[in-house]
């Protein structure tokens, strides 16, 4: 007897819930999948604020192509000169502020995380690691420990000592960072938590107590990198440098490649003591650093990155219904709030049958999430409002 793909998805892959979407995409194109059926639906989350830039993009196909005719994999990371990984550093570091000039290429956010903490531990000789209250920064076990929610954390433990978990906009836990510290990890807009954005004059003065305590302030741009909230880097909402910056998601197009950025000096490190601070075979691999550098080469240069705030507001013009009690975000991250009686996993169930696909968030479970393509255009928002607002009638 031959089972089905979806019989074999149950039965072969290993299972992380309950209630997996089951949805079976053949082919996916700009802002939209299409299901084995051949039905349509707006993609409203990019694979998790992965495809700012839709899905297919020629252009990022034809520069994975050009790799593949050229070569894969050639060596670990960091012995060879392959031209892919240093245009895309090279571009990286244009794109950053000037003292963040070296870039340590991964394959995945978590191992940009997990990258950014040995070399804040390296560089500072501190032990102490502060996070934020629901804060997401991925599943290996450093990742994990800077998790700011107990329940996801606790059947895993032991997990990394020295971890406190601060809040946002709670100045009187800053004194709680000290000498001792070797970095304080936050997301420019938490994600996870349900799209959360801190005071900036709290992110300022957070800022200024790494400085004083010698301990570097590490940004997950995981989420909110490369255009997704109005700017390049949700930093930039702030008007601080971070020490280190770490990436992935949207930065590979689809492909998955994950980085984190510094300064050479705090880099070096890695150098020496011991030589290897940091190993990885396939960190920045070459399609994947080709693939990267056509992406946020075109999300720089075509003015995407211009638009996302009129795109956000479209958004908000169009969601008004009686069961949206708050559009929370910035640029085209949002969480939207649904009133205490609407049931989210219900909403986005009748999602698919309307035809778009949205998403909970892993720690705040009375919103949906609107992360789509950067690039959907203003009918599509429109016509995916309307869908929205069907479904909403529905449930
Ligand atoms: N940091 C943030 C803010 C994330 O949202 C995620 C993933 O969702 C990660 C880190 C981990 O990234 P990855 O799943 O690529 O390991």
């Amino acid at each position: 007897m031959t089972l089905s793909n979806r019989e074999l998805f149950i039965r072969y892959l290993g299972q992380t819930s309950e209630n997996p979407y089951l949805l079976e995409i053949e082919r996916a194109e700009g802002v939209f999948l299409y299901d084995t059926a051949g039905k349509k639906y707006f993609d409203l989350i990019s694979g998790v604020s992965v495809s700012s830039l839709g899905h297919n993009c020629k252009n990022i196909k034809d520069s994975i192509n050009e790799q593949v005719e050229k070569h894969l994999h050639l060596m670990v990371y960091g012995e060879y000169i392959q031209s892919p990984q240093v245009k895309l550093a090279e571009y990286i570091c244009g794109l950053l502020p000037e003292s963040i000039n070296s870039v340590y290429f991964v394959n995945s956010g978590s191992e940009a995380i997990e990258g950014a903490i040995k070399l804040a531990k390296r560089y500072t000789a501190g032990t102490k690691m502060f996070s934020f209250r629901n804060a997401y920064h991925g599943s290996s076990h450093g990742a994990l420990s800077l998790c700011g929610n107990e329940e996801f954390k606790n059947s895993f433990r032991p997990l990394l000592p020295e971890v406190y978990i601060l809040d946002f906009n709670d100045y009187s836990q800053l004194d709680l960072i000290d000498k001792n510290t070797a970095c304080v990890v936050f997301e420019p807009i938490q994600a996870e938590a349900g799209v959360i954005i801190p005071d900036g004059k709290y992110i300022k003065t957070l800022k200024q107590v790494c400085e004083k305590n010698n301990c570097l302030l590490i940004a997950d741009e995981i989420q909110t990198g490369f255009g997704r909230t109005g700017k390049m880097f949700g930093f930039e909402h702030f008007e601080i440098v971070p020490d280190i910056v770490c990436f992935a998601k949207a930065l590979g197009g689809g492909m998955p490649i994950g980085a984190f950025a510094a300064s050479r000096d705090i880099m070096k490190s890695f150098t020496s003591n011991p030589v290897l601070g940091h190993i990885t075979t396939f960190g920045g691999h070459p399609v994947c650093s080709a693939a990267a550098l056509s992406t946020i080469k075109f999300i720089n240069e075509s003015g995407l990155v211009n638009d996302v705030y009129r795109k956000e507001k479209l958004f908000r013009k169009f969601l008004v219904h009686s069961k949206i009690s708050e559009i929370r975000g910035r640029g085209l991250l949002l969480a939207i709030e649904l009133n205490e009686s609407t049931d989210v996993y219900k909403f986005i169930k009748q999602g698919l049958i309307e035809g778009f696909v949205t998403d909970w968030f892993i720690f705040h479970d009375s919103a949906f999430r609107i992360a789509p393509p950067l690039n959907i255009t203003d009918d599509e928002i429109k016509m995916s409002c309307e869908l929205i607002k069907s479904a909403l009638n529905k449930i």
